[in-house]
């Protein structure tokens, strides 16, 4: 019986290690993963800042159309006057706004300068990010088939277990679960050498050991609590 719950052990610890071995994601994919949010926070960052240079050259250029517009009616004021001095009143005014065009027109040309700059570092980002979709698609792919893997031969495992289980009676079983829960691990552990419990290590008593080897007794260690068995 014990042997047979040896084995039942042998294929809950298989599980554990198969369960370990499932939560383990590859560090390439974490690491793309990573590369990608990485990518996108900035690709934000840059965006936001073409918005706001998109909104100043915009303002910019309205305000130009508008002293284009005063400077045209000044110019045409000009040429309508009706005495000289009013003319020359309405020349001055056309030269003003004339001055204050090319002053925004230079105030403008390096905004238009930084724009042409963020776009194509706006466009090479995104560039960036269209060729690592297709490689953390085919890591996520990959990551997929390898869990399906281990699940697989998890069930399979488990079958295993169930069908070699079957064979032992349903209090043993329960006991030797709830110490391999309390122990996190083993719940049965071989008398190793001259009378030591596998599990912790600890040298048993005589009569223990004595006990041990007595056919279907269960037996547990006085020490960590597992069930003690004897392969010979
Ligand atoms: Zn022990």
């Amino acid at each position: 019986m014990l042997n047979q719950l040896a084995e039942v052990q042998a294929f809950d610890l298989k599980l554990d290690s198969l369960r370990e071995e499932r939560g383990q994601v590859p560090p390439d994919l974490t690491a793309t993963e990573a590369k990608k949010r990485d990518l996108e926070a900035r690709i934000a960052l840059k965006e936001q800042a073409q918005d706001e240079l998109r909104k100043r050259v915009n303002a910019n250029e309205l305000e130009l159309k508008a002293l284009q517009e005063r400077r045209r009616s000044a110019a045409d004021s000009a040429v309508r006057a009706s005495t000289s001095k009013e003319a020359s009143q309405y020349q001055n005014q056309e030269l003003q706004f004339a001055t204050r065009l090319t002053e925004l027109e230079e105030d403008t040309l390096p905004l238009l300068e930084s724009q042409t700059a963020l776009d194509t570092e706006v466009d090479g980002l995104h560039a960036e990010l269209a060729a690592l979709v297709p490689e953390l698609a085919a890591l996520v792919q990959t990551e997929a088939d390898r869990v399906a893997e281990v699940d697989a031969r998890s069930v399979s495992l488990a079958q295993e277990r169930t069908a070699v289980a079957h064979g032992i009676t349903p209090a043993l079983l329960q006991q030797y679960e709830q110490v391999r829960k309390a122990k996190r691990g083993l719940g049965l552990a071989e008398v190793v050498g001259n009378g030591t419990c596998g599990g912790c290590n600890v040298r048993l008593p005589i009569h223990v050991v004595q006990k041990v080897k007595r056919p279907d007794s269960v037996t547990r260690c006085p020490s960590c609590g597992r069930i003690l068995y004897s392969k010979s």
